[in-house]
């Protein structure tokens, strides 16, 4: 298993960069995904490791080996594409065999590497396929098993599962996820789609303009995001102004534009300042109106009913809109036009500065 190392990345195209100063490291087994909106540098970044884009600045390491000047097809990588890239005159088992008879290995290794990974991939029935007879998600299992015959020491996958239909993506990537836990192979996956990324990966690295914003688990993403920018991209929030004040006794409070109050000791340690909240559509709590003093009161606008959680939007007695997310249920459902009264799961919300910038909570 190989560990990937890059530090002081930086790409340029015509005298534009597209990748200042990027620094990760990919950790051995793990599949490592690059998330982020569309041109902020994924595929430029993967392209980098695979070589085949030039590197203008930094190190890459797989392990303790210098890559930077190394032929791509020295770099002992797997890739797989959008676009399947399988050989269209070529049955499914000359597909994966055929990167192991560019390597010269013996005939009966290259047949039983072969049909190794054919059943890895549960496509043995149709090894005498030719791919126009194939779904584009068994296609795209083809190109995952050529990839994983040579066995190499990386695999890349760029965007793998954007040419399938919604229901097999979400099978697939299961699939990609098995496969790859199972051959135990360090893998960077790239895709613009932070629910595939939040299914599939160990580690997400989210980008924006050629700049890492955060690295972590698909869970501290979701409830630690390092700023405002991974906060609203992976997965939605409210983004609500606020001033931090402290009471007579020294105990942070969190002034919401509404002039709500919330009582934040987390904060005690800091100045007074402008801050920004991020609130989760579930972490607002309905509450009966009469029940608590300090609640937001709101009259529901729309709702979309979406089966195990309907989705809400409040307009709040300021005119300020939130988005709420409430479990469905048959009987009970709000309407459009009800008014609601809400409090905020305060465990769950993240604080930042005025910027956004950074998570002061
Ligand atoms: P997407 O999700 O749309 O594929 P991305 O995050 O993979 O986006 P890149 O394709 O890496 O983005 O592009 C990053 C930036 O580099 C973009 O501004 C793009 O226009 C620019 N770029 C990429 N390839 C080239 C090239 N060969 N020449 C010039 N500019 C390029």
């Amino acid at each position: 298993m190989t560990q990937i190392n890059i530090s002081h990345a930086k790409k340029v195209f015509d005298d534009v960069t597209v990748i200042p100063d990027l620094n990760i490291t990919i950790n051995e087994g793990e599949l490592f995904t690059l998330l982020g909106p569309s041109g902020c540098g994924k595929t430029t970044l993967l392209r980098m490791i695979a070589g085949f884009n030039s590197i203008e600045g930094g190190d890459f390491y797989f392990d303790a080996d210098r890559i930077n000047d190394k032929d791509p097809s020295k770099r002992n990588i797997g890739m797989v594409f959008q676009n399947y890239a399988i050989f269209p005159h070529l049955t499914v088992r000359e597909n994966v065999e055929f990167g192991l008879k560019q390597r010269k290995l013996d005939k009966k290794v290259v047949r039983e590497t072969a049909e190794k990974y054919l059943k890895l991939i549960q496509m043995e029935k149709y090894m005498d396929r030719k791919p126009e007879r194939l779904s584009g998600g068994q296609q795209q299992r083809v190109a995952l098993a050529r990839a994983l015959a040579i066995n190499p020491a990386v695999l890349l996958m760029d965007e793998p599962l954007s040419n399938l239909d919604a229901k097999l993506r979400v099978d697939m990537r299961k699939a990609i996820r098995e496969i790859q836990r199972e051959v135990g192979i360090t893998t960077v996956y790239v895709t613009h789609d932070q629910e595939e990324a939040m299914a599939i990966s160990d580690q997400i690295a989210v980008m924006k303009d050629g700049i890492v914003q955060q690295v972590g688990s698909p869970k501290a993403l979701y409830h630690r995001p390092a700023n405002e920018f991974v906060a609203s991209f992976i997965g939605r929030t409210n983004i609500v102004m606020a001033e931090l004040k402290h009471s007579n006794e020294g105990v942070a409070e969190l002034h919401l534009q509404n002039g709500h109050v919330v009582v934040y000791p987390k904060l005690n340690h800091l100045s007074d300042q402008t801050v920004r909240v991020s609130i989760r559509p579930e972490d607002f709590i309905r509450v009966e109106q009469e029940a608590s003093l300090n609640t937001f009161v709101g009259k529901i606008e729309d709702s979309v009913y979406l089966g195990l959680n309907t989705e809400y939007v409040v307009a709040l007695s300021d005119g300020h809109l939130v988005q709420v997310t409430e479990e469905s249920s048959f009987e009970e459902d709000l309407t459009v036009g009800e008014q609601i009264a809400l409090t905020i799961n305060t465990d769950k919300i993240n604080v930042y500065c005025a910027e956004g910038l950074t998570n002061l909570s």
